[in-house]
Parts: structure tokens; C-alpha cells; sequence
């Protein structure tokens, strides 16, 4: 049952770099707990590799009942390119729980922050909300099978799946998002070449951005936003796009703040959410204690801020902000991994971070 002073928070470290930057997460969030009183309450479990040699599948299905008695969970990144056999236990638990608890609307911010060296024209603070529910993905916009037929030994047809129920939620979730930040939504599409498709898309999202007046809108090609953002990224404040597209060019936008490693992403329904990293498992630097927390850090953020959006929590919304607020403090001081200019390892930077929210001044 969901409260304003506890959250219950299923915790599956995932694989290659997952299990250390998931502690490094946990670390914080602990933290987070107790200077701000919050009731966290995280329960440890499996997915991927380790699940598979245990339990015979990558993501069990009774993980979503667990988390469906929850608040949400912390999913640490997978091996997903090695899982190609479901019949085989392979199954990409980040598709599985998107799909089975509607977690629609995957947000990924993307900010510089000083003392970073970044690879942008411009300081920036942006956030792409991404729709995760259907699009091209051949794995989650049935509701039985995949949408991807290989029709002979070399003929493939991928097939994309757009409603309008679908646009129009992840619009609203944009709206409200920039409603609460600097007033822009970018409508960004490719409406030129899949006329139908993001035709309703941009319908959708401009009926919608007419229930926020106070919000200014514009709309652009996918291929000439990624020479925008590179270009300017300081013109935007919330991009609005479908699931492929997203799945890019939030990529890109993390990137250009210096790291992968830097972008949060939380993947939010109305009743559950799932911090993620927006970055892989990063197999070539697992077990050398050198990948940078971050992501996860800032996606746990993210949670606690999902949360209090739910419940209406000060304290939330307080624990949020403070952790925000240690990431920028710790990189500034180069208590970071090497690859945002820092000399810590990431047991270090995690545990870094936790002292500094234990300290943090400010409350509700
Ligand atoms: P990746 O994001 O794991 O790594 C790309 C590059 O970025 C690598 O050089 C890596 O060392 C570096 N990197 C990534 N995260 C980092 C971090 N936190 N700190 C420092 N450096 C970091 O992408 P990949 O190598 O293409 O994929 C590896 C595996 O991850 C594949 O099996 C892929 O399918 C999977 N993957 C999973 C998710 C997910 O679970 N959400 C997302 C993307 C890729």
C-alpha cells in the first residue's frame, strides 16, 4: 500500500557492471532514508545471469508479483544482447516488467554540470520523455509474439504499433513534466516519411499541449533534432518523442553531458516505476570497481521524485533533490570515476555520495 512516509523497492542488481553500481545505488539510498525518514524498505532479489544459472530463467515470474505488492524497483542494467533463446530462460527482464506493469513513459534527463567536461556546444539541462510501450519494438507491442517475421531466409518485416492512447499519455506526461520546468515540449517525430504513424503522434501531442497554454510548443524531424541538440541544446527543455527515437537520441543528449554514465532514467506507469540506468552492462569494465554510479544513482532520484509526484510528498520530493543535489557537489569536487574527470572507483564515489546526503542541510 502506498504511503507519503515509506516505499517498498525491489532491488535486482542485474549483470556485468549491475551488481556494483547497484550497491553503490543502495548505499545512497539508505542514506537517503534515513536523514529524510522516508520507511525505504528495499527487498534484495535476482534477475539475468545470476537468476539464470539459479533458477533456469533470467527474470522469473513471480518477480512481478513482488514487485506488483511494491512500490516499484531498482533494475540494474542486463546482458541483453547474449539473451537470444526465451525458450531457453533468455528473456530481457528490462522489456518484462516495462511491458507487464505498463510502465509507459521512460524519462531521461540530461544536464551538464560544472566541473564536468562535457561534448556540447553549450551548458544544457533538457529531459527526453521516450514512449516505452509500443513503436518498433518487436518485443513488447503485441500482445502475443514478436513484431518482427522473417518472411524468407533473407526477407525480414518489423512492424511499429502506434495508438492514440498511447501518444496521448506519454504527451500528457511531457506536459505536465515542462509545466513544472522552463514551459517548452519539443515534438520530435518523422511524421515526412511515416505519415501515418506520427501523424497521430503529433495529433495527439498538440491536442494535449492545448490543455497547457502556458506552455510553448514546437516540432521536429528526428534526423535534424540530432543536429540541434548538438548544436544548441540549451533551446530545449522537454523532448517528446516515440520509443525508437527516444531510445537514441536520449543516448545522444547523455553523451553530450559528458557520459553515458551521467543520464538517469526512471520508466514510470501510474502505479509502478523502475529506476534503470539509461547505459548497458558494460561487460569490458565489469569487476574493476571503474564503473561510474551515476545513472543508477540519479535514476533512484528519479524514483523518490515519481513517488512524491504520486503521493504528494514534501520529504520525497526533499530526498530527491538532495541526492541531485550530492551527484553535482561530488563531481564538482572530482569524487567521481575517471571517465567524468574523477580518481574515485565506484564502491568510493557511491559511498562518496551517501555522506554527503547524510549531511545534506534542508528539508520539506
Ligand atoms: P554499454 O552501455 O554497456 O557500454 C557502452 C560503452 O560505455 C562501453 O565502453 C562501457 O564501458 C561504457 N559504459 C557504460 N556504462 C558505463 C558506466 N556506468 N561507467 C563507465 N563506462 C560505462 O553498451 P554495450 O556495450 O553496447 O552493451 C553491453 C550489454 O548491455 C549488451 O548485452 C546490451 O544488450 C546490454 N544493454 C542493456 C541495457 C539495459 O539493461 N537497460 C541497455 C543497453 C544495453
Amino acid at each position: 500500500m502506498a504511503s507519503s512516509n515509506s516505499m517498498h523497492l525491489i532491488v535486482l542488481p542485474g549483470d556485468g557492471i549491475g551488481p556494483e553500481i547497484t550497491a553503490a545505488a543502495v548505499a545512497v539510498l539508505e542514506a537517503a532514508s534515513d536523514r529524510f525518514d522516508l520507511g525505504l524498505r528495499l527487498e534484495h532479489d535476482i534477475a539475468g545471469y545470476a537468476s539464470l544459472e539459479r533458477h533456469g530463467t533470467t527474470v522469473r515470474g513471480e518477480l512481478l508479483e513482488k514487485v506488483r505488492a511494491a512500490d516499484g524497483l531498482v533494475l540494474g542494467p542486463m546482458s541483453t544482447f547474449d539473451y537470444t533463446d526465451e525458450s531457453k530462460g533468455g528473456v530481457n527482464p528490462s522489456m518484462f516488467f516495462r511491458k507487464n506493469l505498463d510502465l509507459f513513459a521512460n524519462v531521461r534527463p540530461a544536464r551538464t554540470y560544472p566541473g564536468v567536461p562535457h561534448h556540447a556546444a553549450q551548458d544544457f539541462d533538457l529531459v527526453v520523455v521516450r514512449e516505452n510501450t509500443e513503436g518498433f519494438y518487436a518485443d513488447r507491442n503485441m500482445e502475443s509474439g514478436g513484431s518482427e517475421i522473417l518472411v524468407t531466409p533473407d526477407v525480414c518485416i518489423s512492424m511499429r504499433r502506434i495508438t492514440r492512447a498511447c501518444c496521448e499519455r506519454i504527451a500528457r506526461a511531457a506536459f505536465r513534466l515542462a509545466a513544472a520546468r522552463k514551459r517548452h515540449v519539443s515534438i520530435v517525430h518523422k511524421a515526412n516519411v511515416l505519415k501515418i504513424g506520427d501523424g497521430i503522434f503529433i495529433e495527439e501531442c498538440r491536442k494535449v499541449a492545448a490543455e497547457f497554454p502556458e506552455v510553448v510548443v514546437d516540432d521536429f524531424i528526428i534526423d535534424a533534432m540530432c543536429a540541434h541538440v548538438v548544436r544548441a541544446p540549451a533551446r530545449f527543455d522537454v523532448i517528446v518523442t516515440t520509443n525508437m527515437f527516444g531510445d537514441i537520441l536520449s543516448d545522444l543528449t547523455a553523451e553530450l553531458s559528458g557520459s553515458l554514465g551521467l543520464g538517469g532514467s526512471v520508466n514510470a506507469g501510474t502505479r509502478y516505476a523502475m529506476a534503470q540506468a539509461a547505459h548497458g552492462s558494460a561487460p569490458d569494465i565489469a569487476g574493476q570497481d571503474r564503473a561510474n554510479p551515476f545513472s543508477l544513482i540519479l535514476s533512484t532520484a528519479q524514483l523518490l521524485d515519481w513517488h512524491a509526484d504520486r503521493l504528494g510528498s514534501a520529504t520525497f520530493a526533499a530526498a530527491s533533490r538532495a541526492i541531485e543535489a550530492a551527484v553535482e557537489e561530488a563531481v564538482a569536487a572530482g569524487e567521481s570515476t575517471p571517465d567524468v574527470g574523477g580518481h574515485f572507483g565506484t564502491a568510493a564515489t557511491g559511498a562518496g555520495i551517501a555522506q554527503r546526503v547524510r549531511a545534506m542541510a534542508g528539508t520539506a
